[in-house]
């Protein structure tokens, strides 16, 4: 081992870094981590954990008001903003506790504070200087607001978590992941919510088939969904806010969340000046073993900007502890990494959308399926679930799934095994069903939808 203090000095204690510094400890790596906010970093404190939380609470409206189709007579009462923070708060001191004794128990020296870095083997942190062989920058990254007149009135999902009062109104500004799903909670809860998106159609780079499908359930769900509409300007009143949009039309709301994008969070961590090199998103460049251009700083996670995933983070943190200690040098594979989004309903995704599979793959086959699920045969709830495979022709190799309907995440998960497995259309039709279950019809898609490039040509 080295003459420094330490081989490997971790900056942030999110998913990523605490995974590098675990693993690199087990190693028999002699490990710091400095963090100055909480354990566990945005997934746990600010991201997927509460969010998840807030998705459950937005769900019992619905399952209040199907209930009745089953014979149930139940009566929602009302909801309560402060008792679902209070406990999803409750939930995440658990879980910051739990992080840091997973590190304690690895042997990582956790290091309270903000971390600068000197210069290529020297952090400091609180006034104390620390050397180290090598240094894990794993800071993530934090929402972005665009410049416009009166940003100071609107908030980010950040403080959406912890806001004093539910808003009776809200326009949340995005079409990303964190839009729609903040859309979902706050229509769930019982906010009157809008949903304001600068293009035409929500959801950029997923199927085109999500993205329509999804627009029509959100938009059933009771969201006011508003396409090519952009806020220019906000404006405080007694009574709220005022949103001016570019096309001048005025809204009155009590809250305006945007959720326009997360950013690097390199700001102040002295990185440029030690020789790091930043792309123009602000993203560290790093090579295929996370390596920045100084060779004993690394980076992962959201500050790399290659996939703002936890698990990717988690990855990309265990290639890098195999990498510098494992004697094991390690990429991480970005092949085929589903995702979910947690909007109502949700939408699960492997693989190349049917856009992206055309221009690389050429002749696809298309299997589609909408159907309304078997629990909505009793309460008559206008839901739609939808289901897409695609197909290269040539190989019959599947090369994207998509899915917008109740547990797509779950149901996702299992599809991505196949798919990085190489599951051919043929694996898929040979395998038996669970019946009942949406997932089935995974495996009993028989006929493509007939093919508009074939027909085109007609
Ligand atoms: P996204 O990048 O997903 O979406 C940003 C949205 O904001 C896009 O619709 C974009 O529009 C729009 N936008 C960007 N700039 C402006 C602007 N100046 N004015 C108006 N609209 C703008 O970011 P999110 O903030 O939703 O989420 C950040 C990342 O966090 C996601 O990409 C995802 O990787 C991760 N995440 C993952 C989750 C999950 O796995 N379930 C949940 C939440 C977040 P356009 O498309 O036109 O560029």
């Amino acid at each position: 081992m080295s003459d420094y203090d330490y081989d490997l000095f971790v900056i942030g204690a999110g998913s990523g870094g605490v995974r590098a510094a675990r693993f690199s400890a087990n190693y028999g790596a002699r490990v710091a981590i400095a963090e100055d906010m909480f354990m566990g970093g945005t997934c746990v404190n600010v991201g997927c954990i509460p969010k998840k939380l807030f998705v459950y609470a937005a769900h019992f409206h619905d399952d209040f008001a199907d209930s009745a189709a089953f014979g149930w007579t139940a009566e929602a009462k009302g909801f309560d903003w402060r008792t679902l923070v209070d406990n999803k708060d409750t939930e995440i001191k658990r879980l910051n506790g739990i992080y840091e004794r997973l590190l304690e128990n690895a042997g990582v020296e956790i290091v309270t504070g903000r971390a600068t870095v000197v210069d290529p083997h020297t952090v400091a942190v609180a006034g104390t200087q620390y050397s180290t062989a090598n240094i894990l920058v794993a800071t993530g990254s934090w929402p972005v607001v665009p410049d416009i007149p009166g940003r100071e009135h609107v908030v980010t999902s950040t403080e959406a978590f912890y806001l004093d009062e539910l808003p009776k109104r809200a326009i949340i500004v995005g079409g990303g992941y964190i839009a729609v799903e903040f859309a979902g909670i706050f229509n769930g809860i019982g906010v009157d919510t809008t949903l304001m998106y600068r293009g035409p159609l929500f959801m950029r780079g997923f199927d085109q088939d999500v993205r329509s499908h999804l627009a029509g359930e959100v938009d059933k769900a009771g969201v006011d969904l508003r396409f090519s509409t952009n806020i220019a300007a906000v404006e405080k009143t007694p009574s709220g806010l005022v949103a001016t949009c570019e096309d001048g039309a005025k809204v009155e709301t009590d809250l305006i969340m945007y959720a326009t994008g997360r950013a690097p969070k390199v700001d102040g961590l002295g990185l440029e000046e030690a020789g790091v090199k930043l792309g123009d998103d602000g993203a560290i460049i790093v090579d295929d073993h996370f390596k920045s251009s100084v060779d004993s700083i690394y980076a992962i996670g959201d500050v790399i900007g290659h996939m703002q995933l936890t698990p990717v983070a988690l990855a990309e943190g265990m290639a890098v502890a195999r990498t510098l200690f494992g004697n094991e040098p390690t990429k991480a594979d970005y092949d085929y990494v589903a995702t979910a989004v947690f909007s109502q309903p949700p939408v699960g995704t492997v693989g190349l959308t049917e856009e992206e599979a055309r221009e690389r793959h050429g002749d696809v086959a298309i299997f589609r399926s909408t159907f309304r699920p078997l629990k909505h045969t009793l309460t008559g709830r206008d839901a739609q679930t939808m289901m897409k495979m695609i197909v290269d022709k040539k190989t019959d190799r599947v090369l994207g799934v998509h899915m917008v309907g109740d547990d797509a995440g779950e149901i996702l998960q299992g599809i991505a095994v196949a798919l990085k497995a190489g599951a051919t259309k043929a694996v898929f039709d040979s395998t038996i069903g669970i019946h009942p279950t949406a997932a089935e019809e995974f495996v009993t898609m028989r006929e493509p939808v007939p093919d508009p490039v074939a027909e085109a040509a007609e």
